[in-house]
């Protein structure tokens, strides 16, 4: 089979992850006979430098001609004296907006073989963590009306959180729907205690939850939920919430592993097709150094072999040679804590290249 994916390189460390993402890729492709065909688009600072502009209408045309969008990161200190909304940052928003990717799947595990590198204690963490993160991506208070305006006060500002029922409705679909894939557990987080909009999602869920009734339902304030994710994080399966508290929950659900490098991450709309990006950022720091570690692209690209092109045994063996990758006593420098043999961003995507090749 053929497909067509769009690759968003970016800045930073972005274009070193993807390339290695794309070399897993191919290594798929030879071994199970398929053929990706990669066109490569600029978005970010990359674009900034390029067109003067983040997202440029190309890209965007790009991307809905594809069958996935794969996308490194975005951003840099380069571009932190961009106006706002021209920053690197914003095409992201742009690209969700074009592209109709109002689903986030954000999934947030413990590899058992880098259990001791999660900052929680070993008996919170047990035998593993895995939960995943459904967060609504084009609705809220990052969409909603904002501006400035004169009070009583002096001078304000103002941003809307607004939620249709349909936007609920459509986001708890997918939560229920992959809950059912998983350990059929929902719990949806808001702040129904003082929020009109939160009281509108708990009733649309609750209404939704109904078509599910082998999936158990929990509501959590989001602020017990933010709690609770440190204290017993085992209790979740899958959380679903909104733009904004998904925001900073899956950030928090990431740092419990302790390995932002080894996080993938999908952005889903209707129909089959997603943008697939790893969880962490351009990584400034380490840019151009080779310790960028490409396992959260690699894993990306491995939801996007199962999600958009429904190739089951394919994802499975990127996830079978990453494990095999990690058991072999190979790590690369964010996750190596003085143990195993550590390697480059390359030599990284070179071996688990080489594992599903085997
Ligand atoms: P970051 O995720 O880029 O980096 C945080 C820390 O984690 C750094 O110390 C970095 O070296 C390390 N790190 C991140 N990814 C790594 C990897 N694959 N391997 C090894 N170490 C890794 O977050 P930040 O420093 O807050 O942001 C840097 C830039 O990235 C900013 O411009 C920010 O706006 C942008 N950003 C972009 C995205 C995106 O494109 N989706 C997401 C977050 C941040």
């Amino acid at each position: 089979m053929n497909y067509k994916i769009a690759v968003i390189p970016g800045d930073g460390i972005g274009p070193d992850v993807v390339g290695e993402a794309i070399r897993v890729l191919d290594a798929v492709g030879a071994r199970f006979g398929h053929h990706f065909e990669y066109t490569k688009v600029l978005a970010g600072g990359a674009a900034i430098d390029a067109y003067g502009q983040c997202l440029p209408e190309e890209t965007v045309k790009t991307a809905r001609a594809a069958d996935a969008v794969l996308l490194g990161a975005v951003g840099g200190p380069k571009w932190d004296d961009v106006p706002g909304d021209q920053r690197p940052e914003r095409a992201l928003l742009g690209l969700r907006k074009a592209l109709g990717l109002y689903a986030n799947i954000r999934p947030a595990m413990v590899f058992p073989d880098l259990a001791d590198a999660s900052p929680l204690k070993p008996e919170i963490i047990g035998s593993g963590l895995d939960l995943v993160i459904v967060r609504e991506l084009t609705g809220g208070i990052y969409f909603g009306e904002k501006g400035r305006r004169d009070t009583d006060l002096g001078p304000a500002a103002y941003d809307v959180e607004q939620y249709s029922e349909m936007e609920i409705r459509r986001i708890a679909r997918i939560a229920f729907d992959m809950a059912m894939k998983r350990r059929k557990k929902v719990t949806s987080v808001d702040k129904a205690n003082v929020l009109e909009s939160s009281r509108l999602w708990r009733k649309t869920v609750a209404d939704v939850s109904k078509d599910y009734p082998e999936v158990e339902l929990d509501n959590l304030y989001v602020d017990n939920a933010s709690m609770q994710l440190v204290r017993n994080p085992q209790q979740f399966d899958v959380i679903l919430t909104s733009n904004l508290f998904g925001d900073i929950l899956s950030d928090e659900a990431s740092q419990i592993t302790g390995s932002i490098g080894m996080l993938p991450s999908a952005s889903l709309t209707d129909g089959s097709f997603g943008m697939y990006e790893p969880v962490h950022g351009s990584a400034p720091d380490i840019a151009g150094t080779g310790k960028a570690n490409p396992i959260a692209t690699i894993l990306s690209a491995a939801m996007m072999l199962r999600d958009t092109f429904g190739l089951l045994d394919e994802a499975d063996a990127v996830e079978k040679a990453v494990d095999q990758f990690l058991h072999d006593g190979f790590r690369t420098a964010d996750i190596a804590r003085g143990q195993g043999r550590v390697l480059s961003t390359r030599e990284t995507g070179e071996k688990i290249a080489a594992f599903i090749g085997a």
